[in-house]
């Protein structure tokens, strides 16, 4: 990934779209405000709702312009369920069972285990690293000694 220290990730659906299929924009002000405290211009995508590169094609070309304009922000990067499970893999050593790799990945990790992993398999020396989201609970994760803080917070509550 890039090297900022302070990283910033949103969800899709229920967070800042109502569905994939349905991507009218929700949350805007909030997400948009909290963003600008944050300092954020920067912005990447962690979904479970983008399962392939079509997904994520999908997204890239109908949703993000329209998600970018709404926040004022630059979302870098958007990545599919199969390269977080790839990371969580890399970082956990857990396999999971061949062709349902992506619904046992969903299922056991969650989404706060699933982006905690991820970021902590993918995202080098970052100081903060924050997710917003409709289904995480409201937990920051500290490292002491490496002085690094993950962030989750949920949407509803920002
Ligand atoms: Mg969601």
């Amino acid at each position: 990934m890039n090297t900022k220290s302070e990283l910033f990730f949103l969800d899709l659906e229920e967070t800042i779209i109502h569905s994939f299929s349905d991507p009218v924009l929700c949350n805007v002000q909030r997400i948009r405000s909290f963003l600008k405290k944050a300092g954020a211009t920067e912005v990447h995508i962690f979904s479970y709702a983008i399962h392939d590169d079509f997904d994520r094609e999908t997204f890239n070309k109908h949703i993000k312009p329209t998600v970018e304009l709404a926040l004022g922000v630059k979302v870098m990067s958007c990545v599919t369920v199969p390269e977080m499970v790839k990371a969580d893999y890399e970082y956990t050593g857990v396999k999971f069972e061949k062709g349902h790799e992506v619904s046992e990945f969903i299922q056991l990790r969650g989404k706060k285990d699933g982006f905690i992993n991820y970021v902590l398999a993918r995202c080098g020396k970052f100081t903060r690293a924050v997710l917003i989201d409709d289904i995480v609970p409201d937990l920051t994760v500290t490292h002491r000694k490496k002085g690094w803080s993950i962030e989750l917070w949920n949407v509803n509550s920002i």
